[in-house]
């Protein structure tokens, strides 16, 4: 029996999922976590056992031997039953690359040279890609993109309104991310519905520590809130989302901050962070539920930039029928969607409270019978789509040969 690797390179961490081939079942999983940092170690669960050791990782070359090592040490079957396919999580595919890609030389370089638009997460990909090329030579090798899902926006989506000479240049436009996840929850969505997709005006709403949403229109991405860079729009965990463009300027001349400070107080301490002084939406939930100021004001604007972008997406799809939440915090906090959802009754939303206050791990409506709109929570499995997209890839290659 083959096996399916799927392979997710962080700027700091390398996770993977090993799944079995064809019914793509979870056969392991693990991560390399803090590479680069003091304190760094891996682990990884085999058949419900679990395996770890600590030790500091100096780079990505090095996590990919100690998972390795680790993969020894725990039985792991891929040397026994083999790789045949590895799928990778790529963050920028540009405008290049539009669908998955089988990976040769020729895509390692396209890769290469996008790392201008993505300079922490294409060069960790990279790695990723040349450490199991080395590693599993027989096996197919595919990159799914987080970009690629989005490269259906319409030109007046993702241009913005500077010299168009800088789009046509220098690549400046809206790309958006975290596309794999929009594209898994939008097709499970559907499927839930038990409606051809084609026929659907949804939005997605993915609120994890990263958050993003994207309006998909008979399957295609018309709208997405993330733009050049992961930074624009919802307020995120440590990120600021949406912001005056005058503002960072202000904040070089008035306080003499220079351009990588302000990158990484934009990036690293503002969102729900910069608001309250920790980004953990549980911690803050709870600390608003006591009386905490901050915490209420940081929770009730996260929830007001996502309402202002749910009227926004059905404005430019001429309605709705369809509002998915997913991500750590759209999977697990009633109280997040109920204030997402608040006051949107004109647009045929209407949230079942009972529903929404259940407890479950699976995709489920959360709305009242009646409603027009259907609001569905689905878990999001970024792992799981890029298994099939590989597999479906390996598939034809091995059609063809
Ligand atoms: P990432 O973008 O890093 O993948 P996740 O999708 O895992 O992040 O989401 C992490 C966020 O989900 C954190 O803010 C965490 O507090 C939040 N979260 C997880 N469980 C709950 C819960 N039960 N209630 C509220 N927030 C939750």
């Amino acid at each position: 029996m083959a096996l399916l690797l799927v392979l997710n390179s962080g700027s700091s961490s390398l996770k993977f999922k090993l799944f079995r081939l064809p019914g793509l079942e979870v056969a392991a999983r693990g991560a390399v976590e803090g590479i680069g940092e003091p304190q760094g170690g891996a682990w990884m669960e085999v058949q419900g056992r679990r395996f770890a050791l600590k030790e500091a990782v100096e780079d990505h070359h090095r996590a990919f031997s100690l998972l390795s090592r680790l993969a020894e040490e725990s039985g792991l079957p891929w040397r026994r039953e083999g790789v045949a396919a590895v799928g990778h999580r790529v963050v920028h595919g540009g405008e290049l690359f539009r669908e998955p890609t089988v990976i040769d030389d020729g895509v390692v370089e396209a890769i290469r040279g996008l790392i201008p638009l993505a300079p922490l997460h294409n060069p960790a990909n990279l790695v990723g890609i040349e450490a199991a090329r080395a590693r599993f030579p027989q096996a197919v090798q595919v990159a799914v993109f987080d970009t690629a899902f989005h490269q259906t926006l319409p030109p007046e989506a993702y241009i913005y309104a500077l010299p168009l000479s800088l789009y046509r240049e220098k690549g400046v436009r809206r790309y958006g991310f975290h596309g794999t996840s929009h594209g898994y929850v939008s097709r499970e969505a559907a499927r839930f519905l038990g409606r051809p997709l084609e026929e659907l005006r949804l939005i997605s709403l993915h609120l994890g520590n990263g958050a993003s949403a994207a309006a998909v229109l008979q399957g295609r991405c018309v709208e997405t809130s993330m733009g050049l860079t992961p930074t624009e729009g919802l307020v995120m965990g440590t990120r600021c989302g949406d912001l005056d463009p005058a503002i960072p300027f202000f904040l070089m001349r008035d306080t003499g901050m220079g351009p990588e400070e302000v990158e990484g107080l934009l990036n690293h301490r503002s969102g729900l962070l910069g608001l309250c002084g920790e980004n953990d939406m549980r911690r803050i939930e709870e600390r608003a539920r006591r009386g905490d100021r901050e915490a209420a004001t940081a929770l009730e604007l996260f929830c007001h930039r996502v309402r202002k972008y749910i009227g926004a997406y059905a404005a430019v799809m001429g309605g709705l029928d369809c509002l998915i939440f997913t991500g750590g915090i759209g999977e697990h906090s009633p109280e997040v969607r109920a204030r997402c959802c608040r006051g949107l009754g004109f647009l045929g939303i209407d949230l079942d409270q009972g529903a929404n206050d259940a407890k479950s791990r699976r995709t489920r409506a959360i709305h009242r019978p009646q409603a027009e709109v259907a609001v569905l929570v689905v878990p999001t499995d970024e792992e799981l789509e890029i298994a099939r997209l590989t597999a479906a890839l390996m598939a034809e290659v091995q059609e063809k040969s």
